[in-house]
């Protein structure tokens, strides 16, 4: 018996791969019997019957016995062991760790937010951020050995397939998933931030059967999340999505990413926080100026509750801000034809006060005949959908579910 057949890469034994493919099935649709996963798959009963136990014989799925029916053969109902194994999720803010476990159906197990820890690109910052991670493994209510994966965002560049976060962490020879599995003693993928929120989104929020989707990550940077038919787009070497460094103002503003005129520098949690400090000192009053003056931190929360208090300056520029990034969108659309666009990520928990002038603008530049045909949704699971995408993410990546 191979307890752990998940954690072999062994891509050509192909009863491996009919198994993760079954364990795919009853992600998708749910508890079956064989002979719903026999027509489904194309597969002859005999074949699914010995699958189907040798993943009992691994604990991967039990049986539920006899289902009711209404009259008839009562067939045996069969279904994913939630006990099986867990998978670990960590979403990486500016200022701050959002950590969640799941377990092998995909219910949350453990939710940490707002883990104090600041995000600098230093191998001290690095070293506190697996010191993190780890005091949440031990945490938790799971053996060790149990879990079977972690998933880790990293804001920026970030190449899913051979591992390398090259924004962030980059200080060795090795690729950063590979130093992460050392250090946490488990299987590691990392992952882009923004599209670990989208896929967290896709399995779990506000998505309803949808296929073709935008994901907008709007926080301290600005990030973007594809969905093309059902599965998420990475592009050659996973750096798609980079909405933020958009070439749409002639501003003079220098981006974190070298260039200038990038739609981050306009629309972003960095460009609120400039523009609000530019705006104070030309002589507008907010009630953040007490902490502007002091040359205290300035946090996206602290941003928020300015809102939130009907603090008008930080209204105002929210606004702009919010127009700008619907030009932007308004672009996506043109291009992608989406059915759906989702604004998420912290700033989207402004509501209707970032939402509007997004949508306003939207109508403005899109094309009709393409806006008619999206929706536009604020996120449902706010800023839990990095941690929870990321174990989602990192289950399907193990079962091979995932194509870059
Ligand atoms: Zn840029």
């Amino acid at each position: 018996m191979n307890t752990n057949f998940l954690l072999s890469s062994d891509s050509n034994n192909r009863s491996e791969l009919l198994k993760k493919k079954i364990i795919h099935y009853y992600i998708a649709n749910g508890d079956a019997t064989i002979a719903d996963l026999g027509r489904e798959m194309d597969l002859s009963v005999p074949t699914v019957t010995k699958l189907v136990t040798e993943l009992q014989e691994d604990s991967y799925i039990l049986d539920f016995g006899k289902q009711d029916t209404n009259g008839g053969r009562k067939p045996n109902i069969y279904g994913l062991n939630p006990a099986s194994g867990y998978f670990v999720g960590v979403d990486m803010l500016k200022d701050k760790l959002n950590m969640a476990a799941i377990d092998f159906k995909g219910d949350k197990v453990q939710l940490e937010e707002n883990v104090p820890y600041e995000l600098k690109n230093t191998p001290a910052s690095f070293d506190e951020f697996c010191r993190i991670i780890e005091d949440f493994i031990v945490s938790l209510p799971i053996e060790r050995n149990k879990i079977l994966a972690v998933g880790v965002n990293i804001s920026g560049r970030v190449n899913p397939v051979s591992g390398y976060s090259y924004s962030i962490f980059y200080f060795d020879e090795k690729p950063l998933a590979q130093i992460l599995e050392e250090r946490l003693q488990a299987k590691v993928f990392i992952e882009n931030d923004s599209r670990a929120m989208t896929y967290g989104e896709y399995m779990k929020g506000v998505v309803q059967g949808e296929k073709n989707i935008l994901f907008i990550n709007m926080a301290w940077g600005l990030g973007l999340g594809i969905i093309v038919d059902g599965n998420l787009y990475y592009g050659r070497s996973g750096f798609s999505g980079e909405f933020g460094h958009f070439c749409m103002f002639d501003n003079e503003v220098l981006c974190h990413c070298g260039k200038k005129g990038c739609l981050e520098t306009e629309a972003s949690g960095s460009a609120f926080h400039r523009i609000l400090t530019e705006r104070h000192r030309e002589g507008s009053n907010t009630i953040l100026a007490g902490k502007l003056d002091s040359g205290k931190e300035i946090s996206l929360g602290d941003l928020l509750e300015a809102v939130r208090k009907e603090d008008v300056l930080c209204i105002e520029i929210l606004e702009q801000m919010g127009f700008n990034l619907g030009k932007g969108i308004a672009g996506l659309m043109n291009l992608f034809n989406p059915e759906l666009v989702i604004l998420g990520g912290t700033l989207s928990l402004a509501g209707e006060y970032i939402s509007l002038p997004i949508k306003s603008a939207i109508r403005k530049y899109s094309l009709n005949l393409v806006n008619q045909d999206t929706e536009i949704k604020i996120s449902r699971l706010g800023e839990r959908a990095g941690a929870i995408g990321a174990c989602l993410l990192s289950r399907s990546k193990l079962l091979g579910m995932i194509r870059y």
